[in-house]
């Protein structure tokens, strides 16, 4: 059976991997098809592209985009992008401008809660290309502030914690079109960790399909419970929504997340990939 793995990070993002180290960390966990899915940009690809040639590994161009709807941050994965597209790469950098801003701002605030130097200290740990949370998380860390990057979130970059800034990201339409734009499909990812309430979700989904959004994140790589997996299965079927996997694997450090370690898709599911065999070599 070929192994899926369709949402990872590498350093272009807030990955801990270079491109080519995820590239043969997939191979050696035995995955056939893997997506390379940066937050807002393409920067590690053609690295990873380069990596999987002449292996028995497919690499799928991807991204996964930071977008508000409805108050609450979002994230898009896109796959199959042509990453040669003005108008995705045009609202990548848009979000890449957001990030500086926001990051600006949590080192205001971290600053006036006693630890200077925020700024400078994550954007040691960050790809010139993308500062976000895990980066600050690093740098607390590093400085004794907490003893762990989930510790760091819980106590600083959360809602109505020291270190938090909410975001404003990209519509959700618009997110949906850069991807679609660029001639890739869009899946909501993670559809469980926005802790919707079902209702919330199925209009989420409606306006997430008016955009043009085909997929639906039905298994994701950390411990999903079977019967979260069965409740996302139902609403991407109900919704007519392409079912996709993905690990959402960030670093070997956090060893609950692994590449290719995923449940199996429910058989009523319709894979994504059923959408795109065309362009891959399989
Ligand atoms: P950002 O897009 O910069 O707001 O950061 C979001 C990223 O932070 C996610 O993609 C994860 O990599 C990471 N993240 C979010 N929550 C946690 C958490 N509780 N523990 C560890 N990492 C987290
Ligand atoms: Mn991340
Ligand atoms: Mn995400
Ligand atoms: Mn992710």
């Amino acid at each position: 059976m070929i192994c899926y793995d369709l949402h990872s990070h590498s350093i272009a993002s807030d990955g801990s991997l270079s491109p080519s180290d995820l590239v043969s960390r997939a191979i050696e966990q035995g995955v056939d098809v893997l997506a390379l899915t940066d937050h807002d940009g393409t920067e590690g690809i053609i690295e990873a592209r380069a990596a999987a040639k002449n292996t028995l590994l497919s690499l799928i161009s991807g991204v996964e985009v930071s977008a508000t709807w409805g108050g609450t941050t979002i994230h898009i994965v896109g796959l199959n992008i042509d990453i040669d597209n003005l108008k995705l790469q045009q609202g990548l950098k848009s979000m890449r401008d957001i990030r500086v801003g926001r990051a600006e701002e949590i080192a205001r605030k971290l600053e006036k809660a006693g630890i200077p130097g925020a700024f400078e200290g994550a954007q040691k740990y960050a790809s010139e290309i993308m500062l976000g949370r895990v980066h600050f998380a690093k740098f607390l860390v590093e400085h004794g502030h907490a003893k762990s990057i989930a510790d760091v979130f819980k106590r600083y970059l959360v809602r109505n914690k020291p270190g938090y800034v909410a975001g404003h990201w990209a519509d959700l339409a618009d997110a949906v079109n850069w991807i679609t734009s660029a001639g890739g499909q869009a899946i909501i990812a993670h559809p469980a960790r926005y802790k919707m309430t079902a209702t919330k979700l199925r209009r989420l989904i409606t306006d997430f399909k008016t955009a043009g959004g085909i997929g639906f994140e039905v298994v994701s790589g950390r411990q999903q419970h079977p019967e979260e997996i069965k409740k996302l299965a139902r609403l991407a079927n109900d919704a007519e929504l392409f079912a996709s996997c993905g690990s959402d694997f960030h670093s070997p450090e956090n060893n609950w997340v692994e590449l290719g370690r995923l449940s199996q898709m429910p058989e009523s599911c319709t894979p994504i990939w059923t959408s795109f065999t065309e362009q891959l070599s399989l």
